[in-house]
């Protein structure tokens, strides 16, 4: 008996062991802006294109989900800034702080200085710039996430090993009177990469790469700095790309951490564009199963957490004019962003080719939303204006020529975008059964999902600073 309970006691112990072996390599992904909404969208969407047996989205296959609060220290409802915080430190902060505390006396560590600390190696990835809040809270530490100069500064500091996805907005600061901030990085050890066919050269060896640190960003890049909406899709490497070319560089028997940040699903809910939302959601998505294809490899070493930093939008599946029906495959008739539609009007417009409703608008109108004024040549009769659809776009394109009001009902119906974009966005979402409650965030909580070593702490119901703790407790 003693023999037997000696035994049982050694299994016991040895399983302890075995179990309190922390994920060696951690993936953390935010979808900002990516509330349950957005990710069923993008699955419901999915579901439209002809096939038959779609599959699930790769973070809906995940075992384990939880779901999970996202109020800010002083508000309801979050801004990135916050969230993010909150995702990479544990500890809430108010809206606009990057990784300190509410009274900016203390520095909050975060995930990945203590995975550094650790010897393990760090990769941040964003698909907007990556001085941008969700980036930065997990290198920076300031007082306001405008301080895009200053966070970029903090990047070169970090000394992690890997950044990657779109560029910074003040490369000499918002004077253009400081220091670049590639000549800063390359003189503190950083190979800096700005072009693709640097990026490929680096890709095709990044697994016996031998640079010290590596800063690669996208050639073509927008007004703000980021990747183009996938929607947009350019020549250069999306977010998958970028994510593998992590993977392989970062792999070392030390392990890593990755944080992944699909940051333009949040800009196109803020835009009230279905589409561009769930193009985006599909390439962060994509992004997700590179690191499964690497969990595959390494399943008791590896864990992965996706999460949204909040919602964007108040985007719902139904709309009051639509009531019981929805028709989600009409978002496919869209073919390009509310950006770059918007910047073809101001262009026309500027030009003075902007002048009639039915000769120089519809043409435009029908190309990139598949709207159709009248029944000759519409692709897809649902897709034909009703009479007050009409109606709102006629209203929207003059105040476009005519100048715009800046009064609250002006802001409830455009929300300080282009009106004629917007008008477009909300008559082809509404038309699918999709609706829209704000320009800015919401307050609803967000699905976490999991998946690896240590997944079992990310079932139930909690706060995001919980995440955070977590990771730090697996971080050993
Ligand atoms: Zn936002």
């Amino acid at each position: 008996m003693k023999k037997v309970l000696f035994t049982l006691l050694l299994v016991l112990l040895f399983s302890t062991m075995f179990f309190a072996q922390g994920p060696k390599y951690i993936f953390m992904f935010i979808g900002d802006g990516m509330g349950t909404t957005q990710t069923n969208a993008a699955q419901i969407y999915k579901s439209t294109l002809g096939n038959a047996e779609v599959p699930k989205l790769n973070m809906l296959t995940f075992p384990v989900q939880g779901m999970t609060t996202t109020y800010a220290a002083n508000a309801f409802i979050t801004d990135s800034a916050a969230a993010g915080t909150a995702l990479a430190t544990g500890y809430k902060t108010n809206s606009g702080i990057i990784s300190m505390d509410p009274s900016l006396n203390t520095v909050l560590e975060t995930l990945a200085e203590r995975a550094k600390a650790l010897g393990r190696k760090v990769g941040i990835i964003s698909s907007v710039s990556i001085d941008h809040a969700t980036p930065a809270v997990f290198y920076a530490h300031q007082a306001s996430r405008s301080s895009y100069y200053e966070i970029s500064r903090q990047l070169v500091e970090s000394g992690f090993d890997f950044f990657g996805g779109g560029s910074v907005r003040y490369p000499t600061g918002k004077q253009g009177d400081q220091e670049n901030i590639f000549d800063y990085a390359a003189a503190n050890g950083y190979n800096v990469i700005q072009t693709q066919s640097e990026y490929e050269e680096f890709d095709a060896m990044a697994k016996t790469a031998e640079y010290e640190k590596v800063w690669i960003m996208n050639e073509e890049v927008d007004s703000g700095s980021a990747m183009y909406y996938a929607l947009d899709k350019k020549e250069t490497f999306d977010l998958a790309d970028i994510t593998k070319t992590a993977i392989n560089y970062l792999d070392n028997d030390n392990g890593f951490f990755i944080m992944v940040e699909g940051g333009k699903i949040d800009w196109a809910c803020h835009a009230n564009d279905a589409a561009a939302s769930i193009e985006d959601t599909l390439a962060f998505d994509k992004a997700i199963k590179e690191a499964m294809a690497f969990y595959s490899k390494h399943p008791n070493d590896t864990l992965i957490v996706v999460t949204g930093d909040h919602e964007t939008g108040g985007l719902t599946i139904g709309f009051a004019g639509t009531q019981y029906d929805s028709n989600p495959e009409l978002i496919r008739y869209q073919r390009e962003s509310f950006d770059i539609f918007t910047a073809r009007l101001n262009e026309l417009k500027k030009a003075g080719n902007l002048n009639s409703f039915e000769q120089d608008l519809m043409p435009l109108v029908e190309n990139a939303f598949g709207l159709y004024l009248n029944s000759s040549n519409a692709s897809n009769p649902d897709l034909i204006l009703s009479a007050l659809e009409e109606k709102r776009l006629r209203a929207a394109f003059d105040a476009f020529i005519n100048g715009i009001e800046n009064d609250e009902e002006t802001y409830l119906l455009y929300g300080g975008y282009n009106p004629v974009t917007m008008s477009c966005t909300r008559i082809l979402n509404q038309k699918a059964g999709l609706g829209w409650t704000t320009y800015a965030h919401t307050g609803v909580p967000v699905v976490t999902y999991a998946m690896g070593n240590g997944q079992e702490l990310f079932a139930g119901y909690y706060d995001n600073t919980e995440i955070a703790k977590n990771l730090f407790a697996l971080l050993k």
